[in-house]
């Protein structure tokens, strides 16, 4: 278990679900420029970059921050024994992720909040767990957080008023099994804009690649911390910002996005903290002479 990052007086620590190949550069994404991967590929560290498989590495991965008391989950991966027809490599899993948090010292009863960046497939399976058939909050005692926008967009019961989603196809199921069954149970405070939580931790509207993605940001002691989910997903898309990932809801909407957040990032000096990075999970981002370029691989 590796030690948590400090970001003044709060702790992050990491919760490993999964990590190892995922999709070439070419594949995952839109946008893809031969001659720009040409010149930064050996800037990013092989641990993110496989080079002789031209592979990306990646992972899923949760974070409990502890903060004021309190435990907040961020994300939760792809969950156990979830039906997913559209990307079977998220289904049926048989994952050690409960034992992994209660080893970092986070029992399932222990989480006070669990926030999702954003509502994809992968970043919302452990807000439930199968028992007797039905699946249940695995959080019993949390407040969970959605935003509305992506509440809205992914029900199947506002098909009608979005009919055509990238992501339709790999993200069946998730909002039946994994979304609806908090809101259900009215444990989920679902927002919009921009939302202080409580002191310390602001959620901003990121929207693009989801219409309800959001940042979230740790403050303490001066010291900053910004989750931003899938908006930069590998550290490629700080030396190129205008490559979306294939899963992009909105293109134009997802580098304007990642471009305002990868300003943000470098002028506010703060920790980088994406959804997906293998390596060492987190990166500082300084400007350059013509972009951003990520710190600390
Ligand atoms: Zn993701």
């Amino acid at each position: 278990m590796s030690s948590p990052i400090a970001v003044g007086d709060a702790r992050i620590h990491r919760i490993e679900e999964w990590s190892g190949l995922f999709m070439t550069p070419q594949t995952l994404f839109a946008g893809f420029d031969a001659a720009d991967y040409a010149r930064v590929k050996r800037q990013i560290p092989p641990d993110y970059l496989d080079l002789e498989r031209d592979a990306l590495r990646a992972c899923l991965q949760s974070f409990v921050i502890e903060l004021g008391g309190r435990r907040i989950l961020i994300d939760t991966g792809a969950g156990n024994d979830k039906e997913r027809p559209g990307i079977p490599l998220f289904g049926h899993l048989n994952t050690p992720f409960l034992q992994t948090l209660a080893s970092a010292g986070f029992t399932r009863e222990s989480i006070d909040v669990v926030i999702c960046t954003h509502l994809h497939v992968d970043h919302v399976g452990w807000n439930t767990m199968l028992q007797d058939g039905a699946w249940v909050p695995t959080f019993p005692n949390a407040q969970y957080v959605f935003t509305d926008p992506d509440a809205q967009y992914w029900d199947p019961a506002n098909r009608h008023r979005f009919p055509d989603k990238i992501g339709e196809g790999v993200n069946t199921g998730f909002f039946d099994d994994s979304v609806k069954p908090i809101l259900e149970r009215g444990m989920a405070q679902v927002v919009s804009g921009t939302t202080t939580l409580f002191e310390g931790l602001r959620m901003d509207p990121a929207p693009g690649h989801t219409p309800g993605s959001q940042t979230i940001t740790i403050e303490s002691r001066g010291q900053r911390a910004i989750f931003v989910g899938d908006i930069v997903h590998h550290p490629l898309q700080v030396f190129c910002p205008d490559w979306n990932s294939i899963f992009c809801e909105d293109p134009g909407q997802a580098r304007v996005t990642r471009q305002n957040v990868l300003a943000r990032v470098a002028h506010e000096e703060a920790i980088m903290i994406p959804a997906h990075f293998a390596g060492r999970h987190v990166a500082r981002v300084s400007r350059t002479t013509d972009g951003y370029a990520p710190q600390g691989l």
